[in-house]
């Protein structure tokens, strides 16, 4: 599932690319997509313009001119292209918005994702129970140390937990914790200060790095798109069952924590 930095990735490609740009088509493929009849949908959408583009977690909002929002989430296996023509059949496409400029926003792979028209004060709504963004000024080392005190359960599953960071999953939780070298299913209530500074640390410099890599979704964006999936082979633990851990050379091993995979380096990961 794609996490803030192939979402953060797509904002800052599509940002340039669809802000003050008017919708003139919409074609809906799968009508369990959206949340509107395909007529209604359509018919709001078509002379809108796109004002700008939000990402919150592994949201995305385009503001539209007349005070809607196209709400986002691509959840599992959600992907996303760009361009005059698109990179398979129409078909394929759950839903396609056709722009004033003669391109186009393909919505693909979209069984459990969606795209929801809404009020922004639903869209607010909506998501308001997401916890702060991992790049949020607000969220300092002392007011990241506060939001895990008193939290129980492991590492990795409050990690993923949206309501306490918003935007970070599998993948690059797991990524995390190696990087701070901590095992992902240790008891945050048993982190020391240093481990929880370390840990504070590693989640923006994977993040960023992740995301300035074009993120890990296989899928380019557009069709001389070089950037999109860069992240894809620098993960260091993240379905690498089995092969060497580059620092010490362990092999990686794999578990299931609560339903989630979890693969971590057992010698440069202690602590659970
Ligand atoms: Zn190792």
């Amino acid at each position: 599932m794609p996490e803030l930095p192939e979402m953060e990735h797509y904002r800052s490609q599509l940002s340039p690319r669809l802000c003050g740009q008017r919708i003139t088509g919409v074609t809906v493929n799968r009508a369990a997509t959206i949340n509107e009849p395909v007529d209604v949908f359509t018919s709001a959408l078509v002379g809108k313009s796109i004002l700008f583009v939000e990402r919150k977690g592994k949201h995305l909002l385009f503001h539209l001119d007349d005070g809607h929002r196209l709400h986002l989430h691509l959840m599992l296996g959600g992907w996303l292209a760009y361009g005059e023509e698109g990179p398979k059949k129409d078909s394929h496409f759950q839903v396609i918005l056709t722009f004033g400029d003669g391109n186009s926003l393909y919505f693909g792979g979209l069984r459990l994702g969606y795209l929801h028209r809404m009020t922004a004060k639903a869209a607010i709504e909506e998501l308001k129970e997401l916890g702060p963004d991992p790049f949020d000024s607000r969220l300092t080392l002392e007011a990241f140390r506060k939001r895990l005190a008193g939290k129980r359960g492991k590492l990795k599953t409050t990690l993923t937990n949206q309501r306490f960071l918003a935007g970070i999953g599998n993948c690059y939780s797991d990524e995390i914790c190696f990087d701070a070298q901590v095992h992902p299913a240790v008891a945050v209530n048993s982190l020391d200060e240093s481990t929880v500074e370390r840990i504070y640390h590693s989640i923006r410099k994977v993040l960023t790095t992740a995301k300035d890599a074009g993120g890990y979704m296989e899928h380019p964006l557009t069709p001389d798109d070089t950037l999109t999936g860069g992240y894809n082979n620098q993960c260091l633990v993240y379905d690498r069952k089995g092969e060497p851990c580059n620092v010490c050379g362990t092999e990686i091993k794999f578990e299931t924590l609560t339903g989630r995979k979890m693969f971590y380096c057992p010698h440069c990961q202690q602590g659970a």
